[in-house]
């Protein structure tokens, strides 16, 4: 606390003690860097400056406004809690940890990081940046996701933090975190911690804080179809428990990738309620790929320029080409469009 300079990393979620505000600002920079989120914090901001205005919002609006920060199930869970702000606390933002831990997408770090910001309750946070520094300066190679780790942090961290003002204890740990004891080069030579940091001591501060779970990505081919004529396009909302919920895609089949693929559109003949489905003769494809934490996304374009589109099933849209800025897109498909703006034009 000594150290921290509350001027430094003067970030706009800083000055407010409005709830709402410091839990948008939380949602938006969980994996996300500062300077990428901060723009779309401050639109949500403007858009939606109270909780009543965000529970209004139709879902498509929210998902548009959060395109290209990824993790899109936080949005829908942003809207989700704010709707049960309304319905459960009358519109109040609740103010203590256990009730703030009820809303739909907020975890134990989320809720103390509330209710320490906008409220000075007594909850330690524990975001990368505290695990790595507490793991650092106390030699701790407990694995930090696995459950044993997470209930000794959590018991370390209680442990240390200043009751009497926990808001500054914890933007503080955090910022030393993040500006100090950095994931590569840490400043150890200017750290305050030096003389009795563990890490340090034993030459492992590269080798900390250990993570034990390895990730397996599933790798997965999204194969689309980009049907247009003149003026008009298919697009389609996903709708499955799955991936980008709410966002939109071209008509689309999940198939294993095969050299077939590449060269004919064979793989959309069983694709039920599109229109022109059969007369298609696709030689060429362009491939992107997106990851995910979880996930490796292949997406294979197949474009298909038609005389005239017919009217859409159930279940696509035919949309005029001018709108298509108004939908949310996973990045993958924005990415191509970028692309091809011109072409599809
Ligand atoms: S001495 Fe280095 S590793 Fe230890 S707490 Fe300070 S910055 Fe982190």
């Amino acid at each position: 606390m000594e150290w921290y300079d509350p001027t430094t990393r003067n970030l706009p979620w800083k000055q407010t003690g409005d709830a709402y505000k410091i839990w948008l600002s939380e949602i938006i920079m969980q994996q996300t860097r500062v300077e990428q989120g901060t723009p779309y914090y401050l639109s949500f901001v403007k858009q939606y400056p109270t909780v009543k205005k965000l529970a209004a919002a139709p879902l498509d609006e929210v998902l548009k406004l959060w395109e290209g920060l990824g993790y899109y199930s936080r949005a829908r869970n942003l809207h989700y809690a704010a709707k049960q702000v309304m319905t459960e606390h009358k519109g109040k933002f609740p103010s203590t940890h256990k009730e703030i831990l009820k809303l739909k997408g907020i975890g134990s770090y989320t809720a103390a990081a509330i209710s320490s910001f906008a409220y000075n309750l007594p909850h330690a946070v524990l975001d990368g940046n505290v695990f790595r520094f507490l793991s650092r300066v106390y030699g701790i190679e407990t694995p930090v996701d696995s459950t044993a780790g997470k209930k000794q942090f959590e018991n370390l961290a209680t442990q240390l933090l200043n009751k009497k003002d926990p808001a500054l204890y914890n933007q503080a740990i955090m910022d030393f975190g993040s500006l100090v004891c950095k994931p590569k080069n840490p400043l150890c030579t200017a750290c305050p911690f030096s003389s009795h940091c563990k890490a340090l001591e034993l030459n492992k501060v590269q080798l900390l804080p250990v993570k034990g779970k390895k990730l397996i990505k599933t790798e997965r081919h999204f194969h689309y179809l980009v049907l247009f004529d003149a003026k008009h396009i298919y697009i389609k909302q996903r709708e499955a428990n799955d991936i980008w919920k709410g966002l939109f895609e071209f008509p689309m089949v999940e198939e294993v990738d095969s050299p077939r693929a590449t060269v004919h559109s064979n793989i959309f003949k069983n694709m039920d309620g599109v229109p022109n489905r059969g007369l298609w003769t696709v030689d060429h494809r362009l491939s992107y790929r997106q990851t995910l934490t979880h996930q490796l996304i292949n997406g294979h374009f197949y474009e298909l320029k038609t005389k005239k589109l017919l009217a859409a099933n159930t279940g696509y849209l035919k949309i005029s080409k001018d709108s298509i800025s108004n939908y949310a897109f996973p990045k993958i498909v924005r990415t191509y469009l970028q692309d091809r703006l011109n072409f599809l034009s």
